[in-house]
């Protein structure tokens, strides 16, 4: 029996604690409240071959053709010969996903081949899938923190080198403690929070992926951000599903001109990029100001029916989508990239796990098949929980990758930055369309910054200047346009780009190979 910390409470730190109470001592540590994750926000639902008309084999030929070269196709095959059956494991655990006359409702998502998209609550699969899993996780025995933040992993030296031994944490009562651990398994998510726009709530600021580089863990494929291309423009951009232009709502810039069509034969059901890249274009046209979605051929009964959550979030916000267009814009999404993992959760480091958002493991290569990523978490999570006590190196993996250490810059006078002025220089520069020049001012700023203080908000915003840096140097890095990554001044995917980009931090040269 080990004691195994695990740091996040979305769907991959709870499969991973709920397996794992059976065999180890666990301790479940969480920053907000225990639901607070993006989890609880996914709406469309969770992709898995679960039908007699589909297959294993088609669903990771989709996977692979959306990750544009950069998959890993072990990885990408576990994902999809295992999902469906974590997903039946998933309902025995009592989520619910939505039925019609007794048989799973299938939905369908942009570059899927097959009605594979399971959802609940109608736009709530997250949210039923967070209650399920968290009224599982309270029936077994796991040690819960809630409102405690992780700062650092602890590493200490051993024999054979260094060796994750615990996490560095900020409880509720603002005091810092270790909290010491044989396993971290990181399941903290991404960094949506790197930019002024995104989906992502206020807690996904990358903190599991930046402490784990300043520990040595090797990273992969940074560069690679999804940006969705409609949220709500209102704070906290809630997102506005794809499903909602499937049913023939349109797009209008702010003279009420339908633009889309100029950009894309296929209007507003071109591909996601090619959506998203297309209304910021236009928002670049119009100042910054947000285009218009227009639903109201909808109608008012369908609205409320189908999109019930979409429905609600609008009226918060003062919109009547059934009579009016509503404002919206691209935001951060999903992150690709993270902590390199092989398929059972090991990252370069010993001791230390991760699964979920957090990591890498190859299947979504530079970008993500539309509801990919709560099977990806829910599937190697399950893994990782059977891996927790086999103690070796990382599976080799099948891909091509190029390891380059990063060394530290010299110190140079800064000035003491925000969360808001690097989410707006990276939205500006780095967002969804890239070129040198936008690069390298990007590094120079980012490099001039720092962040003063201690308090948990600054901590977070150190998180994301650490992964904002590495981001930059990881897009200058890859001279081509590929998956999400645009570089105007680098249009063409170029063959010579076909591997990962994966960055250590020279704390890591210690580790033995
Ligand atoms: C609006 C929205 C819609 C989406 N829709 C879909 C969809 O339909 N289908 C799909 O497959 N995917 C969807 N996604 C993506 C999917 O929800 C996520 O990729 C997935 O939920 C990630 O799960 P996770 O457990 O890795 O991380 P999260 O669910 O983000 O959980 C991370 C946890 O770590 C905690 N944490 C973070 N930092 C710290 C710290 N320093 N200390 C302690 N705790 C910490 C957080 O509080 C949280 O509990 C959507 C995402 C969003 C935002």
């Amino acid at each position: 029996m080990a004691r195994v910390v695990i740091v996040g409470t979305g769907i991959a730190g709870l499969v991973t604690a709920y397996r794992a109470s059976a065999r180890h001592d666990v301790v479940l540590v969480t920053k907000a409240e225990l639901a607070e994750s993006n989890t609880k926000y996914a709406q469309g639902g969770i992709a898995a071959a679960l039908f007699p008309d589909d297959s294993p084999q088609s669903h990771a030929a989709d996977t692979m053709r959306a990750g544009a070269g950069l998959c890993d196709a072990a990885a990408v095959d576990v994902l999809c010969t295992e999902g469906p059956q974590r997903v039946r494991e998933l309902m025995e655990l009592g989520v619910e996903f939505d039925r019609v006359g007794g048989e799973l409702a299938r939905g369908h998502e942009a570059a899927h081949s097959a009605r594979r998209v399971i959802h609940a609550g109608g736009d709530a699969t997250g949210l039923e899938i967070e209650i399920a899993l968290l009224r599982a996780v309270k029936a077994v025995a796991v040690e819960v923190h809630e409102h405690t933040f992780m700062r650092e992993l602890v590493v200490r030296q051993d024999a054979a080198g260094p060796r994750v031994a615990g996490i560095e944490a900020v409880g509720p009562d603002g005091a810092a403690r270790t909290i010491d651990a044989d396993i971290v398994v990181i399941a903290s998510g991404g960094a949506g929070q790197l930019y002024s726009h995104t989906t992502n709530p206020v807690v996904t600021t990358g903190d599991g992926v930046a402490a784990a580089w300043r520990a040595g863990a090797v990273l992969a494929d940074v560069e690679f951000y999804q940006f969705h291309p409609t949220s709500l423009a209102v704070p906290g951009n809630p997102l506005i599903s794809e499903a909602v232009r499937g049913d023939g709502a349109v797009l209008l810039d702010e003279h009420g001109h339908r633009f889309m069509f100029d950009v894309h034969p296929d209007g507003e059901l071109a591909p996601r990029d090619v959506v998203a890249r297309g209304i910021a274009a236009q928002m670049a046209r119009q100042n910054g100001r947000p285009v218009l979605l227009d639903a109201t051929a909808l109608g008012a009964a369908y609205l409320a029916e189908r999109f019930p959550g979409i429905s609600r979030v609008t009226r918060e916000h003062g919109f009547d989508w059934a009579t009016q267009p509503i404002p919206v814009t691209p935001a951060a999404h999903y992150w690709m990239g993270g902590i390199r993992t092989d398929i059972d959760g090991r990252t370069s480091l010993p001791g230390l796990f991760a699964v979920g958002e957090a990591t890498c493991t190859g299947v979504h290569g530079a970008n993500r098949l539309a509801s990919n990523s709560l099977l990806e978490s829910l599937v190697f999570a399950w893994r990782a929980s059977d891996a927790l006590d086999t103690e070796q190196l990382p599976l080799p993996s099948e891909r091509r990758a190029r390891l380059t250490e990063v060394t530290a810059e010299p110190e140079r006078a800064t000035s003491a930055v925000s969360r808001d002025a690097v989410q707006r220089l990276m939205w500006s520069l780095v967002g969804l369309e890239r070129d040198l020049t936008g690069l390298r001012e990007a590094a120079e700023r980012l490099a001039g910054w720092h962040v003063d203080g201690e308090a948990i908000e600054d901590l977070e915003v150190r998180n994301l200047l650490d992964l904002g840096r590495l981001m930059v140097r990881a897009a200058i890095a890859r001279e081509e346009s590929r998956g999400a990554h645009d570089r105007t001044d680098f249009p063409e995917t170029r063959e010579e780009f076909e591997f990962s980009f994966e960055w250590v931090s020279p704390v890591h040269a210690a580790v033995p190979a």
